[in-house]
């Protein structure tokens, strides 16, 4: 898996791809696609609370049927403040699911490896055959908040967040030009 920075700047790509310039350079937006790039991490939250942080990580946060549930909810949430809600709905879905898919091409030290992308129609954990980004230490099964929070500040770490930006940022770069270029034509 990677990192929050990674999965900030996969979000970002999406982004390029899915929102206006006009609409992703505002703060609200940015927020909202900082959220929805990291939000089937939350999965460490419950975890956490219980003292074994990695306890819930990979479950059924990172599929398409909770991608689905969270772009329902972020429209459902949106109609109070903007008319914007399909793009809200679309916008969430495309961010959530590039989650799923840099997860998918991350490498994974943690049993079971990968994660139920296709629940619920499958309960069956997938793994890229080959990874793009380098595993991103977040502890094991059992270990206390203090140490992972050790593994979590590490040099390994460090050093896949460094691996991660030189890989994502060309391709932020290139979706983010077409989207200007988009812009201008309009
Ligand atoms: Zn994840």
């Amino acid at each position: 898996m990677p990192s929050p920075v990674g999965h900030i700047l996969i979000g970002l790509t999406a982004a390029n791809i899915v929102l206006k310039p006009n609409l992703y350079h505002s703060v609200v937006w940015l927020i909202f696609v900082i959220f929805a790039a990291n939000a089937a991490d939350l999965d460490f939250l419950p975890g956490w609370l219980a003292g074994d942080i990695n306890r819930f990580h990979h479950g059924i946060s990172h599929s398409v049927g909770m991608a689905f549930v969270f772009a329902c909810l972020c429209a459902l949430t949106s109609r109070l403040v903007t008319a914007k809600t399909r793009l809200v709905f679309l916008a969430a879905l495309i961010i959530y699911l590039s989650h799923l898919l840099a997860d998918y091409l991350g490498v994974d030290v943690v049993e079971p490896y990968g994660a139920p992308f296709l629940w619920p129609l499958s309960d069956e954990y997938y793994l890229a055959p080959a990874q793009l980004f380098q595993p991103i230490e977040h502890g094991h099964l059992g270990e206390t908040s203090l140490t992972v929070l050790d593994k979590i500040f590490s040099l390994n770490n460090l050093l896949a967040v460094c691996i991660e930006v030189m890989i994502i940022i060309p391709v932020w770069g290139i979706t983010f030009w077409i989207s200007r270029k988009r812009k201008i034509k309009e």
